[in-house]
């Protein structure tokens, strides 16, 4: 993938007409490079619509991903829920793929009062299954667990930089937000930087070469993420980050989950090419 595209988390905000495809090409119309689908209400795309915001996607040349049903919990007490979890999961996926998207993200589990050992192997076991599946159906989108924002979810960065190298087809959503909320730290370039040179020693450089970032500016307290807030509400230094991902030379994707989405998201992507242009 050539250099790192910027983009919005669902339809851009000042799309006229609200559908998938118009949200593409009002990507495309702002010069910005990806978006999001956000299925996190539920998976409501037939095998018609897919196709169509595959040919809109190709057209464009936006590049798609898809985020899963909020309602995902791989370390869910019953089986029942887990089973539930896994189909919105493949459902995602099968979409996604129609729609000629690269990544589904999702929020993978809670821990529920568990140990955060226990919790790994429960939802390593039951998401080795649904990639199996997935990879039964051909189906080669990259699934990313996401970094979170809480201390009762499931998923620091050693969790999922763990499940990537224990489990094939899986590859990192690194939401940077989230993790700030989560720590009250990461905000400066060095630690930035720290996290970009983990996951090259964990994953080997391939990752960097393909990523998947998710920014916003975020409020949060001690139980981590309260909610999303505009980049320039917010104590984020994301100039910091950019520096950072320019100096790891990382390639791929940023979608930007600011309330103001395409606004950040061209905030994001004009600083980053400032910088750039200033070496
Ligand atoms: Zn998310």
């Amino acid at each position: 993938m050539a250099g790192l595209l910027f983009g919005t988390a669902g339809i851009p905000r000042s799309t006229k007409i609200k559908s998938t495809q118009s949200g593409i090409e009002r990507i495309a119309e702002l010069g910005l490079g990806c978006m999001e689908m956000e299925f996190v209400r539920g998976v409501r795309m037939s095998e018609a619509g897919a196709h169509l915001v595959a040919e809109t996607a190709t057209r464009t040349g936006v590049k798609l991903s898809a985020h899963a049903p909020y309602f995902i919990n791989f370390n869910a007490h019953e089986l029942e829920k887990i089973k539930a979890s896994q189909e919105r999961l493949l459902q995602t996926a099968r979409v996604a793929w129609l729609c000629g998207a690269e990544s589904v993200v999702f929020h993978p589990a809670f821990y529920l009062g568990d140990s955060p050992e226990k919790a790994y192997d429960t939802v390593k076991k039951y998401l080795r299954e649904t990639l199996t599946q997935l990879k039964e159906e051909n189906n080669r989108v990259c699934i990313r667990p996401e970094t979170m924002g809480k201390p009762s979810l499931f998923g620091t960065v050693e969790e999922i930089l763990n499940l990537c190298t224990e489990l094939g087809g899986l590859g990192i959503c690194m939401d940077f937000a989230h993790w700030h909320a989560r720590t009250g730290g990461l905000n400066s370039h060095r630690e930035f930087a720290s996290i970009l040179q983990q996951i090259e020693e964990k994953l080997g450089r391939a990752a960097l070469d393909n990523m998947h970032i998710h920014v916003s500016g975020i409020a949060y307290g001690g139980k981590g993420e309260r909610k999303h807030l505009n980049l320039k509400e917010s104590d984020f230094q994301y100039t910091e980050l950019l520096k950072a991902l320019k100096d790891y030379d990382v390639k791929g994707i940023i979608i930007c989950e600011s309330p103001n989405l395409e606004e950040d998201a061209l905030l994001l992507q004009t600083t980053y090419n400032t910088l750039l242009k200033t070496g």
